[in-house]
């Protein structure tokens, strides 16, 4: 899988070989077109009631596939090839043991937009657990944080530097907002644990010889209550000084827990709010957030092959389980 190269938006090629092989081993393969040339795969065995899902686009550059004894390097290695490979050797388990009512659902573009994932969400299902995986290093997160993307605009007026009192620095009012952000006290989850705060990019100004007419920054804050709430304290930090706007928000994830699995909180976020109709959520998966997206991106065999055991295992469980309280 590593071989063929999917970064988002050219995801056909490695959907073609998933659908093919997930018809070999015996299940009943749906492609739908999320959008043009994208499809999402769904291999069904029986009428799913838990399905194992995952993304079939990895981030660019593409980074070839090479191992050693330990590990498999390459682009996708563990977000999110590995996780893939692991839910089909289980999925072929469970049929050897004559299993059935689970599906597999692998989406395109997690990595830009989750238009497979909103796609996925209008297949008709009866679905009552989606496991999702991601590289949580092979632990079942008890929940990922939110996300929040700012862009703070300022502006000012443009004057001679040796007359600021002719002038407005948008500079220096974009500098104050930003060190009482800093300076803000942002909510905090008993299970997700602190919002935190990024300054990713800081933009403004003409030369050093000019007060500077216009400043923007952009901010990431990673979420672990309510977006609403979390946009009221940054408007009410920024006041009128400057104008804010919300470039990509997503609401934090509270998963479902299993007992016997150890357990984390994930700071990324993943494809989990948008499979909203596909039934309560899991999530788990072998590899490191921490090598993914790097040049470096890789995945431990012992980990890969434990993971196979543990998706099985989850899939006969929730099977099994009564069907939970609505949330
Ligand atoms: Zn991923």
């Amino acid at each position: 899988m590593i071989e063929i190269e999917s970064i988002s938006g050219n995801e056909k090629a490695l959907a073609g070989f998933l659908a093919d092989y997930l018809a070999g081993a015996g299940l009943t393969v749906q492609l739908q077109q999320a959008a043009e040339r994208r499809p999402n795969v769904y291999a069904r065995h029986g009428d799913p009631t838990v399905v194992l899902s995952s993304h079939t686009d990895t981030v660019p550059p593409y980074v070839e596939f090479h191992e050693d004894g330990e590990y498999i390097y390459g682009r996708g290695s563990c977000d999110a090839k590995g996780p893939i490979a692991a839910m089909i050797k289980a999925a072929e388990t469970l049929i050897e043991a004559n299993i059935t009512d689970f599906g597999l659902l692998f989406v395109v573009g997690e990595e830009a937009g989750s238009v497979g994932a909103r796609a996925a969400n209008e297949i008709p299902n009866r679905c009552r657990y989606l496991v999702n995986g991601e590289p949580t290093e092979s632990k079942l997160a008890l929940g990922s944080k939110g996300a929040l993307k700012v862009a703070l605009k300022a502006t000012g007026r443009a004057a001679h530097s040796a007359y600021p009192e002719m002038g407005e620095s948008a500079i220096n009012k974009l500098l104050d907002i930003l060190s009482e952000l800093r300076a803000a006290v942002w909510p905090t989850s008993d299970r997700l644990g602190a919002t935190t705060m990024n300054i990713g990019g800081l933009r403004g100004g003409v030369a050093a010889n000019v007060i500077a007419p216009q400043a923007e920054a952009e901010l990431m804050f990673r979420v672990v209550t309510r977006t609403s709430e979390l946009k009221r304290m940054i408007e009410s930090t920024v006041g009128v000084r400057c104008q804010v706007q919300y470039t990509f928000e997503c609401e934090p994830v509270f998963t479902e827990e299993m007992p016997g699995f150890d357990t984390a909180v994930v700071a990324f976020t993943t494809d989990i709010p948008m499979l909203s109709n596909w039934g309560r959520p899991l999530l788990f998966g072998p590899g490191s957030i921490l090598d993914a997206h790097t040049a470096n991106e890789k995945i431990s065999k012992f980990e890969l092959a434990h993971a196979v055991g543990a998706y099985a295992s989850m899939v006969k469980r929730l099977i099994e389980k009564p069907p939970a309280e609505p949330a």
